[in-house]
Order: C-alpha cells, then structure tokens, then sequence
C-alpha cells in the first residue's frame, strides 16, 4: 500500500475543486422537489461543473453515465441519475466528484424531499454527526482506525447499521487512492496518520441490516433488507493545524 501525500499546495488546489464541488451541491439542494428527476439534477450539475472549467469525475469513470450518483430511499450508493421522480418523504443520497487542474475532490450527502419520517430524520442527522466525528479524529499521531470507530461508535449507539462492504479512500490526482477507509472497526489500529495524507470518509448507514446487494443495472447497491440508507462524505486534509475539510457542504448557505 502506498500512500500519496500532498503538499499544502497541493492541498490548496484540491480544495478549489472542493469549493467547486459544495456549490454543485447547494445548486441540486435548491432543485430538489417532488417530481423532479434524478436525471434533471444530474444534468444541472454537470453543466454547472464544466461552466467552472472543471470536469466532473464521475462521468465515464468505468462507464458510469452520470456527473451524480442519485440514490433514492433504500439505494445506498451509485445510483444512475435517470427518470425517476423524487417524491415528498423520499431520502435521496447525492453523490459528485469534481476535477479541477488534475486535482479531484469528492463529496456526498442525503438530502430530504419535502418533510420525511422521524426515522429518516435520525438516519440523516446521524450519518451526517458520525462524519464530523470521523473528521475530528483526522489529526497527526492519530490512527486510521480511530476515524473508522469514530463513525461506528456513532451510528451504532443510534441503533442503526454502517454499511461494511463499502468503504472510503484516499483521495488526490486519483479518485481512489490507498488506503481504503472502513466505517467500522478498533480505535488505536492501522497506520499512523500523517501531514499530507487526504482522505474521503464517507459512512453509509441503514436504518435496518448491514448487508446490500447490487440492482440489476450492475451500478446500483441497495440494502438488501430494503431499509433505508444515507451517506455523507467529506474530502478531508490532514494538515499541521489538524483537520481541514476540503468540501465544507455542512458550512455552506444553501
Ligand atoms: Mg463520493
Ligand atoms: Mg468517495
């Protein structure tokens, strides 16, 4: 396993496509509403991403067709964006990658349609705490299994699920670089965190089991007791004066 740090520099244009890539999200936030299409949102960003002279990840990457991966309800994660209409009470996960001078960033979250069950509303609220927890524990001298724990330890106490057979991952001139990233597992295990190193946490959690499957468009992962699912992601640094998050959705106004 090898592990590419970057230089502050580095970093620096990173976040640019991460600032790039929060706009992209508050643009699909203002466009979600019942009856709007996955593929419309899709659409919209993409068009906003290469208005930024920027190029959007995912588009191609192993013949994905979307700048967006749409999913919807009890879809974890790599949703196709296409005719599907949102409607009121659906959870919709949103996930984008955006490359900017050779520097990619990538970040996700879940969005509401409308007003949701107290169950979704927990399922949100929790998935997106046990990132910022995760992201605290991105600092020198600590280790990679603290920032997994970190996300477990969070879900877990909600009595809900994270998603095992997904995982996060480096991140830099490459969408996926080592190492990988699980949301659970021993606080205190695995390498030692390091200046340079830039991660993509990104917990899914199901309001049910743990377990998923693969829909028939060999894309899509579902949970496969038909529980709703979240994810949230941030791209994160790990600089001298702790943790930076590249892609601060969770600051930005919609
Ligand atoms: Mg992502
Ligand atoms: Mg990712």
């Amino acid at each position: 396993m090898a592990i590419v740090k970057k230089t502050p520099e580095q970093i620096d244009k990173m976040r640019a496509a991460g600032d790039i890539l929060v706009r992209t999200l508050q643009l699909v936030e203002r466009k979600i509403r019942p009856g709007v299409t996955t593929k419309e949102l899709d659409t919209a960003a993409e068009k906003f991403i290469r208005s930024q002279g920027a190029t959007p990840a995912f588009k191609g990457y192993r013949g994905f067709p979307g700048s967006l991966c749409t999913s919807p309800n009890s879809m974890v994660v790599h949703g196709i964006p296409g005719p599907y209409a949102l409607r009121k009470g659906d959870v919709l996960s949103v996930d984008c990658g955006v490359i900017l001078d050779g520097w990619v960033a990538d970040a996700a979250r879940t969005f509401a349609v409308g007003s949701i069950s107290s169950t979704a509303r927990k399922l949100l609220d929790t998935t997106a705490a046990s990132l910022l927890h995760a992201a605290e524990q991105c600092r020198v001298g600590n280790r990679l299994g603290d920032v997994s724990h970190a996300v477990q330890e969070v879900v877990e106490a909600q009595g809900l699920s994270v998603v095992r057979s997904l995982v996060g991952h480096g991140i830099g001139r490459d969408m996926h670089e080592d190492p990988q990233i699980p949301n659970y597992g021993p606080a205190g295990k695995g390498i030692k965190l390091e200046e340079g190193m830039v991660f993509a946490i990104e917990p899914m959690v199901t309001t049910g089991r743990h377990a998923v499957r693969m829909g028939e468009d060999h894309w899509s992962i579902y949970s496969q007791d038909g529980s709703l699912a979240a994810h949230f992601e941030f791209t994160i640094a790990i600089t001298a004066d702790g943790p930076s998050i590249l892609t601060p959705w969770h600051e930005a106004a919609a």
